[in-house]
């Protein structure tokens, strides 16, 4: 059956909305596909439902043809499964969590590892049962710090995630082959819903894991960064980005007397150099870190860490913590110390240096980025006191000299920060990298077997042997499809929408809904849904122009426009949204289904 509009609800809006900061929020509004309900809440309304309902069932027809098996697990999750994996103390505040009327207390899944682990430790019991990959497609909650830009990071959101479970890596029925095979339908599945997008090397976050890889839509909205070699055989999450070959050493003379000076008024890396008339490449930038660790049944114990870096780079937060976990393996969380409670434990935030170590008697560590591990050269920094800093700054005579044998334990030289546009690629080829921006639509990761490890989920193999099981995981946004589709598919008067996840495939305009042209209208509509084209009718009692800026905004494929001239001739109007050649061409009314049909399919090529 076609849709009428009158039947349905599509409240367009002429006005660009104020709130909405990027093309695919303020579309999303303005065709009536999506209403904010809060921060970070959104209704999707019929229109919006039925082009998310088309990514979906991309999404299962893949998943299903993968050989996952679809479930459903609640959304409220109680704490407690979150005892072992202390994930909850990982996720912090991003955790959702409420409390029953029996005080019983309960999170809002954020993902699903705890629970499906839990369901299979229950069922699973030989190797005999595995490999198998179950999924879902459910609701996720997420207590964002910045809900923005509408559907694309919401507080709410639908995603498909699935499980796989192994007993081995490599190999037959081992996680390899399983992601291997995710990998490829994710790559079907955002090849058919018609989104560009570019697979990069992934950090895991507090999932966990060993290897994982992200599913980018490149473009400049995108909030995430994106580093590509020039030699095109390395692309990686700035998250995760690997710098090339950098030298370090301590060695170098001083360049002068460490030099305290008064910097009222400087609270920023460029208001220093202002100031002190050098560059942002001359300073060490010292920063302060609270690192987490398990102690005990629902507790965390920390401690300390110092980051530094160039001036003019930024601290890499995963990289941080991979390197706080190569010295104190187990580490939960490495976030930056809040503010009062440093200065409190001595450190003169905003003014730090590396040689605030000196004197501490608890267990500090530095972690020095390469570039900012140079002996040689003149070096500012602060002067771990309160609007000062220093000039001449020296590791050897500053620093480790003065610590003398606990040095080489204390500051550590690592890869600790962000990879940036001209940095040197990673991969052996060499080359160079660009910065380029994305929206992370879909994620797949190798968890080994952090989540069997930490719940004992174990399965026996062919010699009776207990085994923990190896598991990956697979995410996917399912709002972020449509918005990152209209983010690289829309002009000046709305939606482009790729023919594979359009509300409608046709979208039938009659100047009229009367007499003949309604008659005509609904004649064609039945044969076009026949054909299984899904067909939307204009029938609002509208001037011809609101209805064609209308069909425009909400952007599907195919529009028909039904008049009495074009019906003189037996003909309809057709016109393929977004395509400039396309000027309403007459087509014979015995033609249009053939017409659609290829204009569809073609696109979808
Ligand atoms: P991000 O880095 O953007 O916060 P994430 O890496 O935390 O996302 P995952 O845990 O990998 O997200 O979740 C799987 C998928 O769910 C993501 O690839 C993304 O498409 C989607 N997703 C995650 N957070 C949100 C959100 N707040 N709103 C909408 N979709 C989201
Ligand atoms: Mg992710």
């Amino acid at each position: 059956m076609p849709t009428l509009w009158s039947q349905t609800l599509i409240p367009t809006a002429r006005q660009d909305p104020a709130e909405a900061e990027v093309p695919s929020h303020r579309l999303m509004l303005r065709a009536g596909l999506i209403r904010q309900l809060g921060a970070g809440l959104y209704t999707y309304l019929p229109a919006g439902w039925r082009a998310l309902h088309k990514a979906i069932e991309i999404v299962r027809q893949e998943m299903d043809a993968a050989g996952a098996a679809e479930l459903l697990m609640p959304a409220l999750e109680p704490i407690e499964i979150f005892a072992d994996t202390k994930r909850d103390l990982e996720y912090g505040e991003s955790l959702l969590q409420l409390e029953d009327r029996a005080g019983r207390r309960y999170a809002l899944a954020p993902t699903h590892e705890e629970v499906i682990t839990e369901a299979m430790r229950a069922y699973i019991e030989s190797y005999r049962q595995l490999p198998l990959t179950l999924y879902q497609i459910q609701p996720k909650y997420r207590d964002e710090p910045r809900p923005r830009f509408g559907v694309l990071r919401s507080r709410e959101f639908i995603m498909k995630d699935a499980y796989s479970f192994h007993l081995s890596l490599d190999g037959p029925g081992g996680l390899d082959e399983t992601y291997d095979r995710m990998y490829r339908a994710y790559c079907r599945i955002f090849d058919r819903c018609g989104l560009p997008y570019e697979v990069v090397e992934a950090e895991s976050g507090p999932i966990g894991g060993s290897a994982s890889h992200e599913f980018m839509v490149i473009c400049d909205t995108g909030e995430d960064t994106i580093l590509k070699s020039d030699r095109g055989d390395y692309a990686a999450n700035v998250q995760k980005c690997a710098i090339g070959e950098r030298s370090w050493s301590f060695d170098g003379a001083p360049t002068g007397d460490l030099d305290e000076v008064h910097t009222p008024d400087c609270a920023t890396i460029d208001e220093v150099c202002r100031f002190l008339k050098c560059k942002p490449s001359k300073m060490l930038k010292t920063l302060v870190y609270e690192a987490s660790f398990p102690s005990g049944r629902d507790q965390v114990e920390s401690q300390y860490v110092v980051a530094v870096v160039r001036g003019d780079h930024d601290v890499n937060p995963s990289k941080l913590r991979t390197a706080v976990d190569s010295v104190q393996p187990g580490v939960l969380s490495v976030d930056l110390a809040p503010e009062q409670a440093a200065r409190q434990d001595g450190f003169a935030v905003g003014y730090v240096g590396p040689h605030a170590l000196l004197g501490r008697s608890d267990k500090t560590l530095v972690f020095v980025d390469r570039d900012a591990a140079q002996g040689e050269g003149f070096w500012v920094t602060g002067a771990n006191k309160a609007d000062h800093h220093v000039r001449h700054f020296n590791w050897n005579r500053e620093l480790l000299e003065p610590l003398g044998k606990t040095a080489g334990d204390r500051v550590i030289v690592a890869d600790v920060r962000n990879a940036r546009d001209g940095d040197p690629s990673p991969t052996a080829a060499g080359g160079t990298l660009t910065a380029v921006r994305g929206i992370e639509v879909g994620h797949v990761f190798k968890l080994g077997t952090k989540y069997s490890d930490a719940m004992g989920f174990t399965v026996s193999d062919k010699n009776q042997r207990q085994c923990p099981v190896i598991m990956g995981c697979y995410g996917i946004g399912l709002g972020r499809i449509l918005a990152a589709a209209i983010e690289t598919s829309h002009d000046q008067d709305g939606i482009i929408w790729p023919p594979a996840i359009a509300p409608y495939s046709v979208h039938i305009v009659p100047i009229k809904f009367e007499g003949e042209l309604c008659k005509t209208c609904l004649a064609v509509a039945e044969r076009l849904e026949a054909a299984g084209i899904d067909v939307l009718i204009d029938d609002r009692a509208e001037r011809p122009g609101v209805k064609f800026k209308d069909a425009d905004l909400l952007g599907c494929p195919v529009r028909l426009t039904i008049g009495d001239k074009a019906l003189a001739q037996n003909s309809v109007e057709f016109k393929r949204r977004g395509d400039r050649t396309s000027k309403g061409d007459l087509v014979k009314l015995d033609a249009v289904v053939e017409e659609v049909a290829k204009s569809l399919s073609q696109v979808t090529t």
